[in-house]
């Protein structure tokens, strides 16, 4: 299988971990930021191949995980309005609001149903007029572009019956927020290969010169993710501190220009909560005044009937997406919090560094 096989071969694998190990000379801590490569890591075990001075800490890139719960408990909200079909990937079903999820009201009868596009979405609103279809549109720059064509192809046919909650997030201002913390342990950076593929990689220079840090752009297959970490360490054991791309082959400087255009068009850039870390300013995508139509927010403000306060949880997932913990530190991990039932959102979603855990290194 071409340019999949190849990045999955054990003898080449084994040969980056190799030079890994004759390049390392002292304690590195590298952060990779997304989800799909903490999974990637546990799964083929990477990080047991690593030379003990290389410590790998799992960064804040799954999107299920970073959707804030005032925006689930809308969704919630949302979703038990008996005209609405609501549309949502399938992880989201199972992420706790502050008193139930999506799933249970699946379960009391709600129109929920699982979409793997939203474009799907604007289908289902085209075919049900007589019904509301809202889409939860989350995700950091790879999905956006998807959501803005959605809403660009409602508006060209006129669908007054398509709507978003919007919760997309921004991954640059997330790596300032993380390292602008006084407790910061990330040396290095293996940056998302997906979300470069989309917006390039020219934003990372500034943050590499501004807090001396290496940025590697990474894929996402075994190999990719150890010659990530070896140009990482070259670069933090001759004292250099730039941005270089491993992901050649789908990663340029400038990105997708046009995808970056349609998000110009359909989004601007607003501060956003993060689950688990707080607010960071200017990290999140909400859709510009003239597409208001398309906000379910605006559009259901009055219907919503929402909880005024966020419960306290003994998830410590904020601490696991700043690096400051791992997934087995936590308490209740496989013990109160399982994928059957779980207390935090890394547990359940796809990416999420708690499940990664579960599945492959219990
Ligand atoms: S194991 Fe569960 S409770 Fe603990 S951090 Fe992960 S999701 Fe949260």
């Amino acid at each position: 299988m071409k340019y999949v096989s190849e990045y999955r071969n054990p003898t080449l694998a084994q040969a980056c971990a190799d030079a890994i190990a004759q390049t390392v000379t002292q304690p590195w801590t590298l952060m990779e930021i997304c989800g799909g490569q903490t999974h990637a890591i546990v799964k083929y075990g990477l990080n047991q191949l690593l030379p003990p001075e290389v410590t790998l800490i799992h960064g804040p890139g799954c999107p299920v995980c970073v959707t804030p719960m005032h925006l689930i408990d809308r969704a919630i909200a949302l979703a038990a309005l008996p005209e609405v079909i609501f549309c949502s990937f399938g992880d989201m079903l199972r992420v706790p609001g502050s008193e139930k999820d999506l799933f249970w009201i699946k379960s009391q009868g709600g129109d929920v149903r699982i979409v793997y596009s939203p474009m799907e979405a604007v289908a289902l609103a085209r075919e049900n007029p007589d019904r509301e279809v809202v889409f939860f549109a989350i995700g950091f720059e790879t999905t956006a572009p998807a959501t803005a064509m959605a809403v660009y192809q409602a508006q060209q046919e006129n669908l007054q019956n398509f709507s978003l909650l919007v919760s997309h997030v921004l991954v640059p201002p997330a790596m300032e927020a993380i390292l602008s913390a006084p407790d910061c342990r990330v040396q290095g950076f293996l940056a998302a290969g997906h979300v470069c593929t989309v917006m390039g990689y020219h934003e990372y220079s500034a943050i590499a010169s501004r807090y001396k840090i290496p940025i590697v752009v990474t894929g996402f297959e075994p190999v990719d993710i150890l010659q990530g970490i070896y140009l990482c360490i070259q670069q933090l054991e001759s004292g250099r501190y730039e941005v270089e791309n491993q992901y050649l082959r789908s990663v340029s400087y400038q990105g997708n220009d046009r995808a970056q255009k349609l998000i110009q068009d359909i989004f601007e850039i607003v501060p956003r909560q993060w689950r688990g870390i707080g607010a960071i300013p200017q990290s999140g995508l909400a859709l510009k005044s003239k597409y208001a139509a398309f906000d379910a927010e605006q559009k259901f403000q009055n219907q919503l009937d929402l909880p005024t306060s966020t419960p306290e949880t003994e998830c410590i997932s904020g601490e696991i997406m700043r690096g400051q913990k791992k997934p087995l530190d936590c308490p209740a991990f496989g013990i109160r919090c399982t994928p059957e039932s779980p207390l935090g959102a890394p547990m359940v979603s796809s990416e999420g560094a708690c499940a990664a855990y579960y599945l492959y290194q219990k």
